[in-house]
């Protein structure tokens, strides 16, 4: 019964889903096409496909039905910038409504400099509270990262559940989101009131929802928070989610 509450092991096992998704992609093109595959492919580069869209990884896929589930439209790889240092470097995500980019990134040591320096390139230097920009401060980077992982053991709101739900919740939830803002204040998410998306605001700034005007909630959440589910795609591993599970865990 420990051993879905570790962290490490449940990114372990979370990597080692996506690269069973990736091999099954792998194994079925080398069965039906003759093209050549490149030997030098890797979890991180191998595709998926979500919604029409081809992903480098189905961890980036994951985030685009995240994204989904927030509300929020996304755009995947628009655009390649070119950074003060004269690196080229092309995000993830693009945020359109809400102002945001958003870099994926795997378990380990994130490589994070390149999305620092886009973030700072694109920060206003308005003074925090007479910002007059499209985006207050500017359009934001965040960098997201694997998801943080439900523990029903440790939340008293899931002291009454009998264990063997509490595992089967575990097996089946897609953690929360977790994620860094590349500037240097304290980012948050909230949902708007307006039009029920989320989105990432700095404290400071937030007066409007990015993308309707209107006034978002008054409660603010931090990536530790635990507040907004990850989406685990159903394809992830042999042991699908079945839509009707939840429903038995909740009983
Ligand atoms: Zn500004
Ligand atoms: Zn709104």
């Amino acid at each position: 019964m420990t051993e879905s509450n570790d962290w490490l092991s449940w990114v372990a096992q979370f990597t080692q889903d996506c690269a069973d998704r990736e091999a099954t992609v792998n194994l079925r093109a080398a069965r039906t096409s003759d093209v050549e595959r490149d030997d030098q492919t890797t979890i991180e580069a191998l595709p998926t496909v979500y919604r029409d869209t081809q992903f480098r990884s189905l961890l980036e896929a994951c985030w685009a039905a995240t994204l989904d589930s927030l509300h929020i439209t996304w755009e995947y790889e628009p655009e390649t910038f070119t950074l003060p240092s004269g690196v080229k470097y092309l995000p993830d995500f693009h945020l359109t409504e809400i102002g945001v980019w958003l870099e994926v990134k795997g378990p380990g040591i994130p490589r994070v400099e390149k999305a620092y320096e886009l973030g700072e390139m694109l920060a206003c230097d308005c003074p925090a509270l007479a910002c007059t920009c499209r985006w207050p401060g500017g359009e934001m980077v965040i960098v997201g990262h694997p998801p943080m992982p439900i523990n029903p053991w440790l939340d008293e709101a899931y002291g009454h559940w009998p264990n063997r739900a509490k595992s089967k919740l575990v097996r089946n939830h897609g953690g929360f989101i977790r994620w860094t803002s590349t500037r240097r204040h304290n980012s948050w998410m909230t949902r708007c009131s307006g039009c029920g998306r989320a989105t990432w605001v700095e404290g400071p700034r937030l007066r409007r929802c990015p993308a309707c005007g209107g006034n978002p909630e008054s409660q603010l959440y931090r990536a530790f928070e635990n507040h907004f589910e990850f989406v685990r795609l159903p394809w992830l591993s042999g042991n699908a989610t079945q839509p009707d599970d939840e429903d038995e865990a909740a009983a």
